[in-house]
């Protein structure tokens, strides 16, 4: 009897070692990840301001350059195999009333990027360690959030790109959000970006003058979930 129980015993400790051997590999750095659909599913189905909209639907109009779908992008690889752009549902709606009321001004968003999976920041942080630039897979991105967005204006009529500081995805100085030594024109655009997105609850980051933070990026989780992965889940 006694060989019995200490051998279940053994069992159940060799079985959890396991698990968590398996969880660990997963969460490398402890964050609770959602990154099955089962598991994305039972979040929107409590919660259905948690679900992740599709910006080319949620926001009518925006022009999509989803850079990490190509090989033009810092890593030189195409990370996404889809050129889509998601956000959650707040986020998103904010965004289609930025869009609203930049088209009274002739014009419109463009979106480098928004919904990132966990994965991609893997990615990136082996190629680049710089926090002031790439989130550290510590602690995630807000990307992985469904909660930052990547945007510039565009002109409606041609969908062309106004001035800018810099490219999208320039890792220097001059990519900061308040940084002075740049053409007149460029502050002036960057200005309009800022004004809106502000009004709509959005943050700038201090290195990128691109990149929004929705303010209240705390409340949702991280995903990892591909873009194939989102489509399908009702
Ligand atoms: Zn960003």
């Amino acid at each position: 009897m006694k060989n019995i129980r200490f051998t279940a015993l053994i069992i159940i400790l060799i079985t959890s070692a396991s698990l968590k051997a398996q969880e660990s590999r997963k969460n490398p750095y402890n964050l609770n990840i959602i990154s099955s659909e089962q598991a994305y599913s039972a979040l929107i189905h409590g919660d259905s301001l948690k679900r992740l909209l599709d910006l080319k639907t949620a926001v009518p109009g925006i022009v999509m350059d989803i850079r990490y779908a190509t090989t033009n992008n810092f890593t030189h690889k195409q990370v996404y195999t889809s050129a889509r752009a998601f956000a959650r549902l707040k986020v998103a709606r904010a965004l289609a009333d930025v869009q609203r009321e930049l088209s009274k001004q002739g014009l419109g968003l463009k979106v480098f990027d928004a919904y990132r999976p966990y994965a991609a920041t893997l990615m990136f942080w082996d190629i680049i360690h710089d926090t002031a630039y790439v989130a550290s897979p510590v602690t995630g991105s807000r990307h992985n959030r469904g909660c930052a967005v990547d945007v510039s204006l565009v002109d409606l009529k041609t969908g062309k790109e106004l001035q800018m500081p810099t490219p999208f995805d320039d890792f220097t100085p001059k990519a900061g959000s308040a940084y002075e030594q740049i053409p007149e024109k460029a502050k002036q655009n960057r200005q309009i970006l800022l004004s809106i997105m502000t009004k709509h609850g959005f943050t700038v980051y201090a290195s990128e003058w691109w990149h929004y933070d929705f303010n209240g990026w705390k409340n949702y989780e991280l995903l990892d979930l591909s873009f194939e992965e989102l489509a399908v889940i009702k």
